[in-house]
């Protein structure tokens, strides 16, 4: 499995928010309105305008100090989507997979589909709808810079090296590389995403600690008995269709 990956090494991220911005001006996304909600972090949320956000998390580490958690979100464009397999039948091409990337790309085909089925197949809360024309947005791996010979906006940007992207295999193993690396200051270290996705996460601390979902590393099973029952229904639909057509044509 080649394509492309990101690395993102969040024991250097300084959550400069540069990604977040870049990822604005590089796709001309409009400014979200903000407001205190009691953290750093703003937006509070991933938008149908806002397709990278930097979450903040605080703990208390050694001796109760505050320890900061920075986690740059974004679409993990996996290997085997969820989100396109839930579209499919509502909305045949309203995701696709770029062959020479890898990247997971909404069309505007998409709008067909159930917006609530899109979500939910997303095991990281990524697909956003905007409300009224019933479009989808998410990260697109910046396809249209990556097939210039650049590199996502978002990468280009980060000022520290936490932001990496490149062919998977060697992202994987820089991302391993790097986890040798700070075991030794960081022992519950893991890297997230290397069977399944193409953003490899290198987290110092719990996933947990993080952000709600920043530890999943592929849909969970449950999903995949929610797609089934509805394949099985679309196909007992489709039949009973057929049915009655028959019964006209020999009536
Ligand atoms: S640009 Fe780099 S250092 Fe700044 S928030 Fe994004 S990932 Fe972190
Ligand atoms: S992270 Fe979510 S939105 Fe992105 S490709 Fe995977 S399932 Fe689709
Ligand atoms: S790859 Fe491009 S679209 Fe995706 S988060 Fe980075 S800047 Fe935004």
């Amino acid at each position: 499995m080649s394509g492309k990956a990101f690395f993102i090494d969040t024991t250097v991220c300084t959550a400069c928010r540069g990604c977040q911005i870049a990822c604005k001006q590089w796709n001309q996304l409009p400014a979200t309105k903000t407001e205190n909600w009691g953290s750093y972090q703003n937006p509070k949320d991933l938008s149908f305008f806002t397709w990278k956000v930097v979450r903040f998390q605080e703990h208390l580490g050694p001796e109760n100090k505050p320890v900061w958690y920075f986690f740059p979100d974004q679409c993990r464009h996996c290997l085997e989507p969820p989100c396109k397999e839930a579209a499919e039948d509502d909305a045949p091409g309203g995701i696709i997979v770029d062959s020479e990337t890898g990247a997971v790309l909404y069309t505007d085909k998409l709008k067909k589909a159930n917006a609530k089925d899109v979500i939910e197949a997303c095991p990281f809360n990524i697909p956003r709808v905007q409300k009224g024309t019933g479009y989808m947005s998410k990260c697109t791996m910046c396809y249209d810079r990556v097939h210039n010979g650049l590199e996502p906006a978002c990468v280009k940007t980060c000022p520290t090296g936490a932001m990496n992207f490149g062919d998977r295999d060697k992202m994987a193993a820089l991302a391993k590389k790097r986890l040798g690396e700070v075991k030794a200051k960081f022992p519950n270290a893991k890297v997230t995403g290397l069977e399944d996705l193409r953003v490899f996460y290198l987290l110092a601390d719990e996933p947990s600690k993080y952000y709600q979902f920043a530890g999943v590393e592929k849909a969970p099973d449950v999903m995949d008995r929610k797609m089934a029952l509805k394949k099985i229904g679309k196909s007992l639909s489709d039949l009973s269709r057929e049915w009655q057509l028959l019964k006209k044509l020999a009536g």
